[in-house]
């Protein structure tokens, strides 16, 4: 067995192991595996130990990966989700190649990303970033401003409101972590209840995934657990 398909045999089994400590349905909880600055022959092992969904941060890095698979066997079924920051000069990207997006964070973006996708595919999932921790204004909007991105993102016949996403400021103590997690599920509560489209709570990392999973999560983003510490240092022509 190599190191990839162990690792994610650790981390379904982690998975499992937290949501039934909590009393969820670990059925419930999806795995998205983070392959950002990584090859596709760590992806090829990924998907021959079972994984389909995988998370791009970049949209040229991401594109290039999706073309690759596209015209290859094992490239049937995948699904590709966008979760890095997006500038609107860059959404035609996301909403002609990826399956998802998580990081929606304005009118402007939602409309664009509305126009420009193709009628040949499915209407893009899209999630709404939330800047939970008041940093970095760039990374999803204020709770507040949610209500109105909802009811506009809802009447894109292009995209589907399937929920919220966000990356709280990093933070080691447990309870800290389930703190913030606890007020995004509240604000997911809301939504679902507005929005039946709404089905997914992408919170969680390597290093915050109990507390995502115990807070209601229903989608953890994990790239390290599963592919190792990140090598910066990978060019786009090392990526095949
Ligand atoms: C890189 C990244 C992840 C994965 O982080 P790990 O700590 O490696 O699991 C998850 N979500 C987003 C948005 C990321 O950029």
């Amino acid at each position: 067995m190599n190191i990839i398909e162990q690792n994610l045999q650790r981390v379904r089994q982690q998975i499992r192991m937290i949501a039934q400590d909590c009393g969820i349905d670990f059925q419930q909880i999806s795995l998205l595996a983070v392959s950002k600055n990584k090859s596709v022959t760590a992806i090829n092992l990924a998907i021959a130990a079972g994984q389909q969904a995988f998370g791009e941060n970049y949209v040229q890095e991401g594109m290039e990966k999706i073309r690759w698979f596209r015209e290859r066997p094992q490239g049937n079924g995948l699904v590709w989700h966008f979760i890095g920051p997006l500038q609107s000069n860059k959404s035609r990207l996301v909403s002609e190649h990826f399956d998802w997006c998580h990081t929606l964070n304005g009118t402007k973006l939602a409309r664009r990303l509305n126009e420009q996708r193709p009628m040949s595919l499915a209407p893009l999932n899209v999630l709404i970033q939330i800047n939970i921790s008041g940093e970095d204004s760039k990374s999803g909007i204020h709770s507040d401003q949610l209500p109105l991105l909802a009811a506009i993102v809802a009447e894109c016949p292009r995209l589907r409101l399937r929920g919220l996403m966000s990356i709280p400021a990093p933070e080691k103590d447990f309870h800290r972590q389930l703190a913030v997690f606890t007020r995004l599920a509240g604000l997911f509560e809301q939504l679902k209840r507005a929005y039946p489209s709404a089905d997914t709570l992408s919170l969680g990392m390597t290093n915050d995934m109990m507390a995502a999973i115990a807070s209601g999560s229903t989608l953890v983003r994990i790239g390290t657990a599963i592919f190792g510490a990140r090598d910066y240092v990978l060019h786009t022509s090392e990526l095949f």
